[in-house]
């Protein structure tokens, strides 16, 4: 449980924050419902997670499956269920819990991952199905964002610039997964207008696949209001809503 005292700091934060919002999609000539706020959960207590959900923010974020998993299913146990955003790297053998409480993957990267995420979600309706030789629960979708590393360094995660296409073609094959559109973390060092310029023409070559896939997930507590200015339609915000996090491991 939650204290009453952060329980309102908590409530106010997410009012500040989401005001913050409304004034950069106002400067930028665009309907604060062009914006769905992510509130990146991790390394806060699950309380937090759930107080945050009882005050009406449905959309959560977390960049750690071993942190994510226990938490999502903590708050299922007391009936609270977020929309789960999963931001972080990925490893191929977390896919099939990943997909298990993720409603949406910011983080897709590589060949890889598309084909043991799908493989998850495909085998999570087989073993869903009433009895042997009932046809199988249709799959759960997924909607799935490809991560872009806008400086070409993927070893902090995301395709190459020269990647994306090929990678987005991929998922939008997966029977299992939504193409949904592209994400990006502003790189060290850039001008985050610059940053997310680029991703827009990064989300452009996307819609050429999928006319659909108009998602663009960028935008930190430091940088959101550049990244709506130029387009963004998803922000990942920590520390403007929970505050500063302990230093992680
Ligand atoms: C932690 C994290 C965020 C949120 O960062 P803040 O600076 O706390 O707003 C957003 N996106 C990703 C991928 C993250 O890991």
């Amino acid at each position: 449980m939650t204290t009453p005292a952060r329980r309102i700091q908590l409530q106010d934060n997410l009012n500040r924050t989401r005001e913050a919002i409304g004034a950069a999609c106002a400067a930028a000539g665009r309907p604060s419902s062009d914006v769905r706020l992510v509130v990146v959960t991790k390394t806060f207590p699950a309380s937090d997670a759930a107080a945050l959900v009882d005050l009406g923010q449905t959309d959560l974020g977390e960049n750690r499956d071993q942190d994510a998993a226990p938490k999502a299913a903590e708050l299922a146990a007391l009936g609270l269920k977020p929309v789960w955003h999963f931001v972080g790297r990925l490893q191929r053998n977390k896919a099939r819990s990943v997909a298990s409480y993720a409603d949406w993957i910011h983080s897709v990267d590589r060949v890889e991952l598309v084909d043991a995420l799908d493989r998850a979600l495909s085998n999570e309706a087989l073993s869903n199905q009433a009895s042997p030789g009932d046809a199988p629960g249709l799959p759960r979708t997924v909607n799935a964002l490809v991560q872009v590393s806008l400086d070409g360094d993927v070893s902090r995660g995301g395709v190459a610039v020269s990647g994306l296409a090929p990678l987005a073609e991929r998922i939008a094959a997966a029977p299992s997964l939504r193409l949904a559109g592209v994400m990006a973390v502003a790189p060290l060092g850039w001008d985050p207008s610059e940053a997310f310029a680029l991703l827009a023409e990064c989300s452009a070559a996307v819609r050429r696949i999928d006319p659909g896939a108009g998602e663009v997930s960028a935008g930190m507590s430091g940088d959101f209001a550049a990244a709506i200015a130029a387009g963004a339609t998803m922000v990942r915000l920590g520390r403007n809503v929970l505050g500063e996090r302990e230093a992680m491991a």
